[in-house]
């Protein structure tokens, strides 16, 4: 399927974002684009943008607005980003929304869809918790339910934990989701381009349930 789809992918952490941007963005033929992925991108190869958003990261803490919106600024510009996005974690407050929604007035374009995934705060903590992310190829494994076959990735890469997925950062994950992000619900269920998806069992169902969501939505 190649239409134009300008999407937000919005929901606490382990939610499934990451792996459902992944298939939506193949399956629209647009780029998936996360900010957090951008800001670990930033921190691997040690430049500005990592040295300011690593110690809020780290403290499960939001990056300023302004750093952020400043990124997804000139992401949205490039030429890829002009038929169409998933935005995974982005926006996460309301000014960040705010300015999404400049930056879209301001090519001519609007949203289709935010997409809200739904996941219970305790399957959240276990997903989270048991996560693991190869640190060459970035695949993402799980304790319980994924495991790597051994303290590597297949690849040959070291499998570790993220900083911020150690459970006292987690909880602090989860508190900022609820005060900061989740007003963006009701932002844009009075938009009227909110859809909430349940985002509990297999990641295919899931992806099913997201496509016939978004097939109802947009151009
Ligand atoms: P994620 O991989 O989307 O869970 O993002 C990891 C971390 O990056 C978050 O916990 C935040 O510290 C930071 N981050 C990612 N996206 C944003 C955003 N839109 N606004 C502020 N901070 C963000």
């Amino acid at each position: 399927m190649r239409r134009e789809m300008r999407a937000v992918l919005m929901g606490p952490p382990s939610a499934g974002k990451g792996t459902q941007a992944v298939r939506l963005a193949a399956e629209f033929g647009v780029p998936h684009i996360s900010t957090g992925d951008m800001f670990r991108a930033a921190i691997a190869a040690g430049a500005e943008l990592g040295r300011r958003a690593q110690g809020f990261i780290e403290a499960g803490k939001l990056v300023p607005d302004d750093v952020t919106l400043g990124i997804v600024c000139e992401r949205l510009a490039e030429a890829d980003a002009m038929s169409g996005f998933i935005l995974d974690g982005f926006p996460r407050t309301v000014p960040q929304a705010e300015g999404l929604e400049d930056i879209l007035r301001a090519q001519g374009v609007r949203l289709d869809a935010v997409v809200l995934i739904e996941v219970p705060e305790d399957v959240l903590v276990r997903r989270v918790t048991g996560r693991r992310v190869c640190e060459k190829c970035g695949r993402v494994y799980h304790m319980e339910w994924n495991p790597p076959p051994g303290s590597a990735c297949e690849c040959g890469g070291l499998v570790t934990q993220r900083k911020d997925d150690f459970p006292e950062t987690v909880k602090e994950r989860l508190a900022t989701y609820r005060t900061q992000t989740e007003p963006l619900r009701d932002y844009y269920a009075s938009e009227g381009s909110l859809v909430v998806v349940d985002g509990t069992g297999d990641p295919d169902e899931v992806f099913r349930r997201i496509t016939r969501a978004l097939g109802r939505c947009g151009s």
